[in-house]
């Protein structure tokens, strides 16, 4: 499957859709989720053209994933949930219901969330 470059990231990463900064850097760009699930709900992408999770791991060079991975961390830390504790969501293809296809995470925290997955839905 070949990268889209008209996915709503990509138009994001590219300013042709607006987003509020919360973090960037030569890495990652981080963003509020337009449909928040959890008091925070910020959505952190790397720049690189990467589908999934699958697709960054198997191809991103190491410092992409360092610098995604270092990106999130200072999200967490931006949004003072770094002790509250967080969840990080990253849905990977058709049945993880994964909607845009550009690699992203989600980071959601701000109330307690149970353990895992919810049973409906
Ligand atoms: P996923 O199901 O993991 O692909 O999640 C995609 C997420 O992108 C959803 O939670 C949407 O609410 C979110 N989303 C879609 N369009 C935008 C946008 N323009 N700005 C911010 N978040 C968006």
């Amino acid at each position: 499957m070949a990268y889209d470059n008209d996915n709503i990231f990509a138009k994001i990463l590219r300013g042709e859709i607006p987003a509020q900064k919360i973090y960037e850097d030569e890495y990652a760009l981080a963003f509020p989720d337009i449909n928040p699930q959890a008091p925070v709900h910020v959505l952190i992408i790397p720049k690189g053209q990467y589908i999934s999770a699958a697709d960054f791991g198997a191809y991103a060079s190491p410092q992409e994933i360092t610098g995604f991975y270092r990106a999130l961390s200072a999200v967490a830390k931006k949004m003072n949930i770094e002790e509250s504790g967080y969840r990080i969501i990253c849905n990977a293809g058709p049945d993880s219901h994964q909607l845009v296809p550009h690699f992203h995470a989600h980071i959601l925290g701000g109330q307690k969330m149970g353990h895992l997955l919810a049973t409906t839905g």
